[in-house]
């Protein structure tokens, strides 16, 4: 992608009305443009970080069984009516030209446990697993954190069906290992931890994988011995750590990027979607739900992986490959050119800085974007190209070959 006519026009200054690091870079930097509080376009720099963590989060959904489905965002009331959740105050309202009232989902077992009924009759239809990734709305009173606390975002959403309360705890600690390896994949995996949170009333515990970082609006209290930890909300009634029983736990700020939910048999009661068991037993089904918000999790990526240049992308989520820079006269243009001709036609996905502006604002625009690989072009490079990781201060000079082959091997270890 030639950065001359791509979409994006990274400024030199951030956001006043942002508090977080996360919402003034990813602003800053064109990646999304704020249309109202909590309400954001992605741009293609965004969308494209979007998709892979998407992607990411998509792999490991399908590895532990997830079908993908794609459920509408506009619901009718009656539904939230019979789980009481119609009075939930992040609801938000509308009525249809008809008269009739719908709402906007905020979260959606009310349309798939009766979506499930009509596929679920006997044991021989369990175990069921579905998710989608899709948009949730909720009328949040405050909407401070950039795409980390939104009223309109992405979240994948899975919802699982069990004949048993053996065979949910089974898929529920399967999960647990799928989150793992997501936001590890993501980026954030060293300071993401397992937390023990309240199951409300119908379970002992729910979990939330809670990432470390100042810009969180939750607190949880972190065993380091056993690299779990406890909701601020729970630590009154669980002060040890519920793995080890050590107490010296220690007070974090975090923000939940995910969360595991034991839902019981709260919804299938609510829509009364049983199932007629071998020894010909009706019962109710157990139920879980599993959540992760993608733009949460990008905010959080970004909390955790920049410095006072701007975004520091890890390699699996980064927008491009590389960010390939060309400094000089036409004779250096032609160079670059020829050189991102080469790594577009070797399957390297590069954003080349082929704008007549400064080299000092290129350099300053690619330390803000934060591809993970910077190359210069320059009179000084001949035929060799400058390599600089976002990460790093040293330089080294290589010829195109072992960039892309640098590259490739970088994507093979994920
Ligand atoms: P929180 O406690 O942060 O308000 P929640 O417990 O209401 O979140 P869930 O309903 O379980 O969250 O949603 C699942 C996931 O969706 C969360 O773990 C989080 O990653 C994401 N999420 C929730 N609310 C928002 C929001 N307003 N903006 C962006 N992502 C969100
Ligand atoms: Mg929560």
């Amino acid at each position: 992608m030639k950065q001359s006519l791509f979409f994006a026009k990274p400024s030199h200054h951030p956001p006043k009305e942002e508090i977080s690091r996360s919402a003034q870079l990813l602003e800053q930097a064109w990646y999304v443009d704020k249309l109202f509080a909590g309400v954001y376009t992605y741009l293609p720099l965004g969308f494209r970080v979007l998709k892979k963590i998407e992607n990411i989060i998509r792999q490991e959904m399908n590895s532990v069984g997830g079908q993908e489905l794609f459920m509408p965002a506009l619901h009718p009331i009656e539904n939230y009516q019979k789980t009481k959740r119609d009075i939930v105050d992040i609801l938000f309202h509308l009525d249809l030209a008809t008269g009739k009232k719908f709402v906007l989902g905020f979260s959606h077992e009310e349309i798939i446990v009766p979506l499930a009924q009509r596929y679920i009759s006997s044991y021989k239809d369990l175990p069921l697993y579905v998710y989608q990734i899709q948009t949730k709305f909720r009328n949040e009173l405050r909407a401070k954190s950039g795409i980390m606390r939104s009223r309109e975002f992405i979240m994948k959403d899975l919802y699982s069906f069990h004949a048993t309360d053996e065979d949910f705890e089974e898929y529920y600690s399967i999960m647990q290992g799928a989150y793992s390896r997501i936001f590890k994949a993501a980026g954030v995996g060293e300071k993401t931890y397992l937390t023990f949170a309240s199951g409300g009333t119908f379970s002992k515990f729910s979990h939330e994988f809670q990432t470390i970082t100042d810009a969180g609006e939750d607190t949880i209290h972190l065993c380091n011995g056993c690299g779990i930890a406890v909701n601020d909300e729970i630590i009154k009634e669980q002060k040890t750590c519920p793995k080890c029983k050590s107490a010296r736990l220690v007070a974090k700020k975090s923000i939940e990027v995910g969360n595991i939910f034991p839902l019981k048999t709260k919804f299938s009661d609510a829509f009364g979607l049983r199932f007629t068991n071998a020894q010909g037993v009706n019962k109710p089904i157990i139920m879980g739900c599993y959540g992760i918000g993608l733009g949460r999790l990008m905010g959080a990526i970004v909390e955790t992986h920049c410095d006072k240049k701007g975004i520091i992308w890890p390699a699996n989520v980064a927008p491009f490959d590389l960010h390939l820079l060309a400094f000089g006269d036409a004779s250096v243009r032609k160079n670059a050119n020829e050189a991102y001709e080469f790594f577009c036609k070797n399957g390297i996905d590069v954003l080349y800085d082929n704008r007549d502006v400064s080299a000092g604002s290129k350099m300053a625009d690619a330390d803000l974007i934060g591809i993970p690989l910077r190359a210069i072009i320059s009179a000084k490079t001949k035929n060799l190209i400058e390599l600089k990781k976002r990460s790093q201060e040293t330089t080294q000079f290589l010829e195109p070959e072992k960039i892309i082959t640098f590259i490739k091997s970088t994507h093979n270890e994920n």
